[in-house]
């Protein structure tokens, strides 16, 4: 996403500034205090108060740069201190919790990855992530004043603003309070979103969303879902449900979906719908490689692309029909909102043009010539790790927005600490 400073109050300015010149610093840098007042049209007073400040918190250095400005003085240059500060990602995924703690230019020098093997009550489930996250900051050695928040990538319907999950279905939990348990927990900001939100957002801050103000993250697994970026901000709407690509109507005679709607995407593409249809087939008794490498095992995914792999007429025939399906559902929402991307995660994708060329023909054909002339389809390079990346980056997004909660939030906590 490209960082644009959005107008604000006259109380405002001053947040908006430091965050103009925060983000300058991190996407120019190393950069001089006249290049920034140049770059962003800030006085050079108001620059070097605000970078004052900022090297005070810790979050810029500055060293000398190369070669010579005029009066032969070389330019100090400024950078973000990167591993001054931390934060924690957890990705609370159907069937494992992935937690990380990374620096701020987003390395992680900190993982775990914890098993669920049936889904657990509310009270574990909760214990579970503040158990996965008390383990990153042991290990590490990381000096909890230095770590910034915790951002939590759940999957399911979320509240991002009061920071619960609304329901998850693989827990078959509701109303969960994330963010009431981890602050009271650890004491530091909590911030909890949608997993293909955390997605879309690691997708714009490292991977193909970079510099793209309008794109879409459609995510595959054994469900469908999408992130939203529509000038530069993630779309939530109004009940945070939006994005919900999945249970979009893709036929009207289609099959029954498990959200009681017919003819959904999710009930075409998603792994579920896949391996139940590759199931279906086989017990008409279609010939297939399937069953030799699935054997007397339960059909599984990997299965699946295995048969792919190997060119079995079954196996690309339902990968196909998914690749279609998938680009007739993300032609309708192109069309609807103008895309300059589309990025596509799943293990599926992996099985290369079996199902990106249906795909990409059915946007090519279903897109209003004006829209597919400007978007462009690509892999996430990210994948599934894009979603834990996504949960710290939520925390390190907000440190660089003007005027937020987590700032306020943050300097509260600074201030704390040196009283
Ligand atoms: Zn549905």
């Amino acid at each position: 996403m490209i960082f644009t400073p959005k107008t604000g109050s006259f109380e405002g300015m001053k947040s908006m500034n430091r965050a103009t010149i925060l983000n300058m610093v991190r996407l120019e840098g190393p950069i001089s205090r006249a290049q920034i007042a140049k770059r962003t049209k800030l006085t050079p007073p108001t620059v070097g108060t605000i970078v004052q400040e900022l090297m005070e918190e810790d979050l810029l250095i500055e060293e000398t740069g190369i070669g010579k400005i005029q009066g032969g003085r070389k330019p100090l240059m400024l950078s973000i201190h990167s591993s001054a500060f931390y934060a924690i990602g957890v990705y609370a995924a159907a069937e494992v919790v992935h937690t990380v703690i990374a620096t701020l230019d987003g390395e992680i020098f900190m993982e775990k990855e914890e098993r669920m093997q049936t889904p657990p009550p509310l009270e574990e489930f909760l214990q579970l992530l503040s158990r996965s996250v008390s383990f990153v900051i042991e290990e590490s050695g990381a000096a909890p004043e230095k770590i910034i928040g915790i951002g939590v990538a759940m999957h399911g319907l979320v509240n991002s603003e009061e920071g619960t999950a609304i329901f998850s279905p693989h827990l078959q939990l509701e109303n969960i309070p994330i963010q009431q348990h981890l602050e009271e927990k650890f004491s530091i900001p909590v911030l909890v979103e949608n997993d293909v939100r955390t997605l879309t957002l690691a997708e714009g801050w490292y991977g193909e969303g970079q510099n793209i103000s309008h794109f879409l993250c459609v995510s595959v697994g054994l469900g469908i879902g999408s992130g939203i970026v529509l000038d530069n901000t993630i779309y939530r709407g109004p009940v945070h449900s939006a994005g919900e690509i999945g249970h979009t109507v893709v036929d009207v005679s289609g099959p029954k979906c498990h959200c009681g709607n017919y003819g959904c995407l999710e009930a075409y593409a998603s792994e579920s719908s896949i391996l139940e249809q590759t199931q279906r087939q086989l017990r008409f008794g279609k010939p297939s490689l399937l069953h030799e490498i699935a054997g007397d095992k339960e059909l599984t995914m990997q299965h699946v692309y295995q048969a792919v792999a190997e060119k079995d007429p079954l196996a690309m025939e339902v990968a196909a029909d998914a690749g279609r399906y998938l680009g007739i559902a993300i032609a309708n929402i192109t069309n609807m909102l103008s895309f300059s991307k589309i990025v596509l995660e799943g293990e599926l994708f992996q099985v290369g043009d079996v199902i990106l060329d249906p795909l990409r023909s059915m946007v090519e054909k279903r897109t209003l010539r004006s829209v597919r002339n400007a978007t462009t389809i690509a892999i996430s390079p990210l994948g599934k790790k894009g979603m834990v990346i996504g949960a710290f980056t939520l925390v390190i997004d907000q440190m660089f927005q003007a005027g937020t909660r987590q700032e306020t939030k943050y300097k509260k906590s600074s201030s704390s600490l040196s009283s």
